[in-house]
């Protein structure tokens, strides 16, 4: 049995069913006695008389089946009430309806309390005490323990009494009560549980009058057919009831049951008792009841089975559908795209963000490849994941583009995996989720990442660069004396500077003015510029001072290479007045390899050349080596 089949279907607790129904507890309790009463009477109605023996057969007693119904759907502390009801009805009916005697009358009493009470009692024991004929499991539960064991307690016992009281056969006594009691409880139980599920479902509305009208038909169809069967003596086809007593299972359950199993019965034991039909023709009394007992116990047995089927498959339904429901909300409200595609490439399902995302409606999608919503340039890398998919291979992460219906590109981000169903269609089922935005943001950064690279080259560069003449500045010229002492250094080459200061500026700024002067500068620098060697570093060293540094350059050549700058400039035909400059220069030795003294060095011998009279070159004192060139000058 399923987990769910023991959830009580209704709003009352399983324990309150009878009373928690539309009435308080003393109107149900009279209501029941009252029934009882009834039943009683339309169980006698029902009786087969013998009268050659002047001998009473119940064929279908209907109080049984009350009793218990009333027992099981009612909590414990509300039995003794009703066992007093059903005592009070059971004597004023024996009693006073049908001249019983009193001791026999209080017996009877007594063996229908044992009978419902055993028959509750088990049937609540094994079955829990939700029983409601839920399932199959629910109808054999009761049929062995109520209607099987309880009215053959009951049969037992009111067997007895009868052959105690007016003698006769005990095994057709006992025969006879037991298969009417259990008709009883085939019958009327599932009836009372039917009604009390009805008339919850009739205040919560979920009636339909079209199924009220179809088991009316069906009922009056059933009673016409079993009219036509056991009020004639020329149609022996009993059976021929069968196919509309299931068709009332199937389509009602178990009012169908009740219903079509009661109209049966009446007919049959009406027709029957009156010596018509194939039951009743040239047989004796027990002949006709056994072999009616027969027809309806099989009829009710069989119909409630099915009806439990039917019932079981219902719910299993039900539950399935609500499963599915819930995952369909879970699937459809999802925030990442979901796409379910065949081998070859048709999109079969997609969730709404899909459709929101990409811009298609459902009828939309079902034409759709994937071919037409992949990026042209990721079409051909999608059918390689589709195929590594279709494989059975763990692709792990699908970041691909694909193109909306406005054209809008979407990038997305996901897994795929494949699905087989029925052993043989394959999908690939995708989870995207749309990361564009996230692209593009990281895209912006990455753009202004670069901007902002090239804009710090160029601050490096303004930074080491003397705004007036272009050339290096002091910053960057110091920066390179260090990297080019120690290069020197490691690989024992020799490193020159030459100074250069332009003779008698200030009194050219004075005569032509600062704007001149800054043109000179510029001329100057230019000059240098262009005189120096590619590996050479120029740098405005300050003022009108300039600095060049020559690697692999010894002092003989930093000596012509700054003679060639003093004459470069002073063979220049400037346009206000002759300009010249004074040089020092200076050559690293092993023992000299410090960038201030080396700089001092030049500055001493750019001193003596302005000392000297200007326009002219000397070289640093320490690194002088005998036989160079005399200091030059005009
Ligand atoms: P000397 O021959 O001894 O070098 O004499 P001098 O006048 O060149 O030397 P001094 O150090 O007395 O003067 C340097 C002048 O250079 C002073 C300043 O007006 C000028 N000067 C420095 N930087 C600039 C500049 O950027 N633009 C201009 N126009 N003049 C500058
Ligand atoms: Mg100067
Ligand atoms: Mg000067």
């Amino acid at each position: 049995m399923s987990t769910y089949d023991r959830i009580p279907s209704g709003a009352a607790a399983p324990h309150d069913r009878l009373v928690g129904l539309a009435a308080p507890a003393p109107l149900v309790v009279l209501a029941f006695g009252l029934a009882f009463l009834a039943s009683a009477e339309i169980g006698h109605w029902l009786s087969f008389h013998d009268e050659q023996f002047g001998l009473e057969f119940a064929t279908f007693w209907p109080p049984s089946g009350l009793f218990v119904a009333a027992l099981l759907l009612a909590p414990r502390r509300r039995w003794a009430a009703l066992v007093a009801a059903a005592t009070a009805a059971n004597l004023i009916s024996d009693m006073a309806l049908h001249d019983v005697g009193p001791k026999l009358s209080v017996w009877f009493s007594f063996v229908n309390f044992v009978e419902a009470s055993t028959a509750a009692i088990l049937v609540q024991r094994f079955a829990g005490a939700g029983f409601a004929f839920r399932d199959v499991r629910d109808v054999l539960l009761f049929a062995s323990l109520s209607a099987g064991a309880g009215a053959a307690v009951a049969a037992g016992l009111g067997g007895a009494a009868l052959m105690a009281t007016y003698g006769g056969d005990f095994s057709t006594a006992f025969a006879v009560w037991w298969s009417s009691a259990a008709i009883g409880h085939l019958i009327v139980a599932p009836a009372v549980f039917a009604l009390v599920d009805r008339s919850r479902r009739l205040r919560m509305g979920k009636v339909r009058p079209i199924r009220l009208a179809e088991g009316t038909l069906l009922a009056l169809l059933l009673a016409a057919l079993a009219e036509l069967v056991f009020g004639h003596q020329s149609l022996p086809i009993a059976f021929s009831v069968f196919p509309l007593v299931m068709l009332a299972a199937l389509r009602s359950e178990l009012a169908g049951v009740a219903i079509s199993s009661t109209v049966l019965s009446v007919v049959t034991i009406l027709e029957t008792s009156a010596g018509h039909g194939p039951f009743g023709l040239e047989r004796s009394v027990p002949e006709r009841v056994m072999l009616t007992q027969s027809l309806i116990s099989l009829s009710a047995f069989s119909s409630l089975v099915l009806a439990a089927v039917v019932k079981e498959r219902r719910r299993a339904t039900e539950v399935l559908e609500e499963s599915e429901a819930r995952f369909r909300d879970l699937f459809e409200n999802m925030s990442d795209l979901v796409q379910s595609v065949t081998p070859d490439g048709r999109i079969v399902q997609t969730n709404r963000a899909w459709k929101r995302v990409l811009g298609y409606d459902e009828a939309e999608v079902g034409r759709l490849t994937l071919l037409d919503i992949v990026h042209p340039d990721d079409r051909a890398h999608c059918a390689a994941m589709l195929d590594r998919v279709l494989a059975g291979e763990d692709v792990g992460r699908i970041a691909t583009r694909f193109v909306a219906k406005d054209g809008r590109v979407v990038d997305v981000d996901g897994t795929g995996r494949r699905r087989v169903e029925d052993q043989r269609a394959v999908f690939t089922q995708a989870v995207f989720r749309d990361v564009s935005e996230e692209r593009a943001q990281r895209r912006d950064v990455e753009r202004a990442r670069n901007e902002l690279e090239v804009v710090n080259q160029e601050l490096r560069r303004l930074a080491a660069t003397d705004a007036l003449t272009s050339l290096n500045n002091r910053g960057a010229f110091e920066d390179h004396l260090a990297r080019e002492l120690s290069r020197a250094f490691r690989y024992s080459t020799d490193l020159s500077l030459v100074m250069l200061d332009v003779d008698h500026f200030k009194a050219f700024n004075d005569r032509f003015g600062h704007t001149s002067g800054d043109d000179v500068l510029r001329a100057v620098a230019r000059l240098i510029r262009a005189t120096a060697r590619g590996t050479d570093f120029v740098a405005r060293f300050g003022g009108e001072e300039f600095a060049v540094l020559l690697p692999h350059c010894n002092s003989r050549g930093a000596l012509s290479q700054a003679e060639r700058f003093r004459q470069v400039i002073a063979g220049w035909a400037w346009p206000l007045r002759p300009i010249t400059v004074s040089v020092g220069v200076a050559t690293t030795t092993p023992e000299l390899l410090d960038a201030a003294v080396l700089v001092r060095l030049a500055d001493e011998a750019l001193y003596r050349a302005k000392q000297a009279g200007r326009n002219q070159v000397r070289q640093a004192r320490g690194a002088v080596l005998a036989g160079e060139a005399a200091p030059s000058g005009p």
